[in-house]
């Protein structure tokens, strides 16, 4: 097995347990490691310190397995395997939904990993060289261990790129009849289309928060901002709003959302969907003196690291300002960013910021977070991605 020894001093963060080893940590590599192979990572004094994967492309060149000396081998896998879907077992995900992550990568000690269940289907993405050396290995476990039959790929990322990995889509174990599957979540039914939605296919990470927004939606007009598939939107339904507006700029999403709302027998009567850019379509509602009881902002990614942190708070305060603007008093925003590079304090400040230049008085009456199948390490708080506030307009 081949060595990285890393400058004096570097090893710090990995006697913290943090997975990750930049390029600029690394003194020397003793011999020719290919890419996704297995590496002992060891103190500039030879001190052993984590088993890990080699990226020779990516400016992470290496993410830890295991900081204990023992084989990383198939049976190592199966064992973190079962520990991920144990842990799934032990927050009774299974009770009120079909549909949930399985395996959350640097969360459950599987880099790279990501592996979502939607009913009888798994959807595995593999985003980094390490996953990718045992992909095979990892795709057949998954079937043994949980008794499944159907894998399919879906790694088709962006992030694939800095590890110098190509695009890739497509069955890997059996095969599917339909890309698009019913999944139930909350006692709710979404279609989800494997082959061409976002992520794996549905925002899993949202669920207990689209219930919160069923429950707060009673007899309100809500506009739900960045719908996708409708999950807010259905639930808002469900819960009895008075009308919903859902805005995408995916004329195919919003298609699916109008299914998803059929499929679930809600009053389609109440529901209008308007495709278009979310912060002209504010602005034009602004104008005309528009005003709901409920405005949901659940928009994308706006900055994927710390650096694109600035330029992503004022497209946050922008929206975050014109939504407190078209509320009624009284009523209910429930405002989201999934930025890894804005994190929950730095969002707050932002929300509270667009109150303040809207002239609009408000209170947090709840934060929110990711769903337990997207469990944070406490040695990787990078995974702790999704935030949330609910807040009341006075
Ligand atoms: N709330 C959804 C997930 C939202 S994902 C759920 O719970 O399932 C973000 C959505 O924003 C995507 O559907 C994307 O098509 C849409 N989008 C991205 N930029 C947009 C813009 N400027 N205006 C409108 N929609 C946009």
């Amino acid at each position: 097995m081949a060595n990285v020894i890393l400058k004096p001093g570097r090893e710090k963060s990995l006697l913290r347990r943090h997975p990750w080893v930049f390029s600029g940590a690394i003194h020397r590599v003793e011999g020719n490691p290919a890419s996704g192979s297995t590496v002992d990572l060891l103190s500039a004094n030879g001190q052993f310190l984590a088993r890990a994967a080699y990226s020779p492309a990516s400016q992470i060149r290496a993410r830890a397995w295991t900081f204990e000396d023992e084989a990383v081998d198939r049976e190592f896998f199966r064992k973190r395997i079962r520990s991920a879907t144990e842990m799934r077992r032990k927050s009774n995900v299974e009770s009120h939904a079909n549909s949930y992550r399985l395996i959350y990568a640097e969360s459950d000690s599987l880099p790279g990993l990501i592996v979502d269940r939607y009913g009888k289907v798994l959807v595995l993405q593999s985003l980094t060289a390490g996953s990718e050396y045992w992909k095979d290995t990892l795709a057949d476990l998954l079937l043994e261990e949980t008794g499944l039959a159907v894998l399919y790929e879906r790694s088709d990322a962006d992030v694939r790129e800095l590890e110098g990995l190509e695009s890739k889509a497509g069955p890997l174990r059996g095969s599917l009849s339909t890309f698009q599957i019913p999944i139930t979540e909350h006692n709710l039914r979404f279609l989800v289309n494997l082959q061409t939605g976002h992520k794996t296919g549905f925002y899993l990470d949202q669920r207990n928060n689209r219930l919160r927004v069923r429950e707060l939606a009673k007899d309100r007009d809500v506009l739900d901002c960045f719908c996708y598939t409708g999950g807010f939107t259905v639930n808002a339904l469900a819960g009895g709003a008075k009308s919903v507006l859902s805005v995408d700029s995916s004329a195919e999403a919003l298609e699916l959302c109008k299914e998803n709302i059929a499929l679930n027998d809600l009053p389609a009567g109440r529901h209008t969907a308007l495709e278009g850019d979310v912060f002209q379509l504010l602005r034009r509602f602004r104008d005309e003196a528009r005003s709901f009881e409920m405005v949901i902002l659940d928009p994308p990614k706006f900055a994927p690291t710390a650096a694109h942190a600035e330029k992503a708070a004022r497209a946050y305060k922008d929206i975050n300002l014109l939504a407190f603007k078209l509320l009624r008093p009284g009523g209910i925003l429930v405002t989201f960013s999934c930025s890894g590079g804005v994190d929950a304090g730095l969002f707050q400040k932002i929300v509270a910021g667009a109150a303040l230049d809207a002239g609009v008085e408000a209170q947090i009456i709840e934060w929110l977070s990711q769903a337990a199948d997207h469990p944070v390490s406490l040695h990787f708080p990078e995974s702790a991605y999704l935030k949330g506030l609910v807040c009341v307009k006075k």
